[in-house]
């Protein structure tokens, strides 16, 4: 058996150290089209900010510690063709030598690639780019730009385009590095992940560090700036209103999104679905004889919502694991995305999962969503923190669907959104929150917990709903 992974990143990697974990015997080459495999790209933030002191500190293993699993791993070496029929897959190195690889089995793990909105500027053979100081971020190789523009270019100001999580962690990490931070969000809030109210939250949160949030304002185009301006690029922008608004700053990062790398699949026969990423089965299975995919180039099932695309590294680590079982002959069905998220502001959290009361409306169910407050722990011991949070449960069978917090960094945030991934993932109604036996001392906790006082504020709602018929499960 011999499986070939491409990609070395979360979803690659995970499949070819599963296939060793349960078959030492087979032989597996990971083929990585760059020379950073096993890096955690969620720790970027950490390294600009200049809290991971090394980028070699991003590496959830070394080289070494990868070969010492008895994988092969083939780095600067570009994956450009799969021929399904005979299963053999045509690599090119850096030095231009082709290669024809065979396999039994192929995990396609090819990520994803920024986003690149319709930005003047952007595009054409007089794009600006990192030489210029204006910037996309996705892989080790954007960050070593991005550190090259803070280092050589000692950059006073930056223009974030996108107020996604990536986009505020940059902003953070950027204004930890001195720089004024200016940042364009097109819609009307921050974080779009999380309700409007929850946005604000974390908008005022960024404004309170210095970030200049700009909502409901689009970028238009980004240009060089004339000698004398304030900065080196110049920022067109316009508001909801009509209204133009011009920045000036010394460097532009634009992180608006992903999308799925699927080039490489489809020229191969690849079906796509949803978010036009690689349609996979439970199993990781694409519709190509003896070709899996998993990770951010592929669709995501959705314990609630079905099939949509979802891309999180907590996520390409679960399907690249259940790609590298079935490869080798298992029968693993990935058990589902709930959308699981938590993203630091500063000196708040931010997290979320499950559906919001939009999102369960379209998914077919009747939901309810209701804010509440209350006191990570004992408010008598010193250092307590309110959490704001927003619970989305069925109205009908009181099914509970989705929750989102809001707290500082110190009130367990993710701990309790990781309480609520639990419960949705087991089908759970909002009341069973309350009788979950949770822990409890003053100093972390109260007898009732934060999640269930809301529990209990849903169930008060929902009961004079007409509607309520409680389930059982
Ligand atoms: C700044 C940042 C912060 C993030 N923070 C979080 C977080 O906090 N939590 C979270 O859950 N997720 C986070 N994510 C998302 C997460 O990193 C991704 O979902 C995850 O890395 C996807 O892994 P992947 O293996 O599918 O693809 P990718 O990481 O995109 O890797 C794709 C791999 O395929 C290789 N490749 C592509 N094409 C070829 C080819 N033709 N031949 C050979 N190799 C090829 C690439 O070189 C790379 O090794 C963050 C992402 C970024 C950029």
């Amino acid at each position: 058996m011999h499986l070939v992974t491409i990609g070395g990143s979360d979803a690659g990697i995970s499949a070819a150290l599963r296939a060793r974990e349960l078959d030492p015997g087979t032989e597996v080459t990971v083929v990585v089209g760059d020379a950073y495999p096993n890096y955690s790209i969620c720790g970027i933030p950490y390294y600009v900010s200049g809290e991971v002191p090394h980028w070699r500190d991003l590496a959830h293993r070394t080289i070494d510690d990868l070969k010492a699993t008895g994988m092969q791993v083939r780095l600067n070496t570009l994956a450009t063709k799969i021929d399904v029929k005979s299963r053999k897959l045509h690599v090119v190195d850096d030095s231009g030598n082709d290669e024809l690889l065979a396999y039994d089995q192929l995990v396609v793990g090819t990520g994803a690639i920024p986003a690149r909105p319709p930005i003047e500027g952007l595009f054409g053979s007089d794009a600006l780019g990192p030489e210029h100081g204006v910037h996309l971020l996705h892989s080790m190789g954007d960050t070593f730009e991005l550190m090259r523009t803070l280092e050589v270019a000692q950059p006073a100001s930056a223009v974030i385009v996108g107020a996604g999580y990536i986009g505020i962690e940059m902003a953070e990490g950027l204004c930890s590095r001195g720089l004024s931070v200016t940042q364009f969000e097109q819609i009307p809030e921050v974080l779009p992940t999380v309700d409007p109210s929850l946005g604000a939250l974390v908008a005022a949160e960024l404004a309170s560090h210095g970030v200049d949030v700009k909502t409901s304002t689009a970028v238009r185009q980004i240009a060089r700036a004339p000698a004398g301006s304030s900065g080196r690029l110049r920022i067109d922008a316009v508001e909801a209103s009509g209204s133009p608004i011009t920045a000036y700053a010394d460097m532009v990062l634009v992180v608006v999104g992903v999308r799925p790398e699927t080039t490489l699949a489809v020229a191969a026969g690849a079906k796509l679905g949803a978010g036009g990423a690689i349609d996979v089965d439970r199993g990781m299975r694409t519709n190509l004889d003896g070709v899996f995919a998993a990770g951010d180039c592929v669709v995501t099932h959705h314990r609630l919502m079905g099939l949509t695309y979802l891309p999180l590294g907590t996520t390409a680590h679960k399907q690249g694991r259940v790609a590298g079982e079935n490869a080798i002959g298992g029968s693993r069905a990935y058990a589902g995305s709930l959308g699981t998220q938590v993203v630091k502001i500063f000196d708040m959290v931010a997290a979320r999962n499950g559906l919001r009361d939009r999102e369960a409306v379209a998914a077919g169910f009747d939901p309810l969503t209701i804010e509440f407050e209350a006191d990570d722990h004992k408010a008598y011991y010193p250092g307590s923190h309110r959490i704001r949070m927003r619970y989305t449960g069925d109205r009908k069978v009181g099914r509970l669907l989705g929750v989102q917090l809001y707290g500082h960094r110190h009130a367990e945030v993710a701990k309790r959104i990781d309480i609520a991934a639990t419960a949705i993932f087991n089908g759970m109604t909002v009341d069973e929150m309350s009788y979950l036996d949770l822990s409890y001392t003053p100093p972390l906790g109260s007898p009732w917990d934060a999640l269930q006082a809301g529990a209990q504020a849903w169930v008060r709602e929902s009961r004079s709903s007409p509607a309520f018929e409680p389930m059982t499960t």
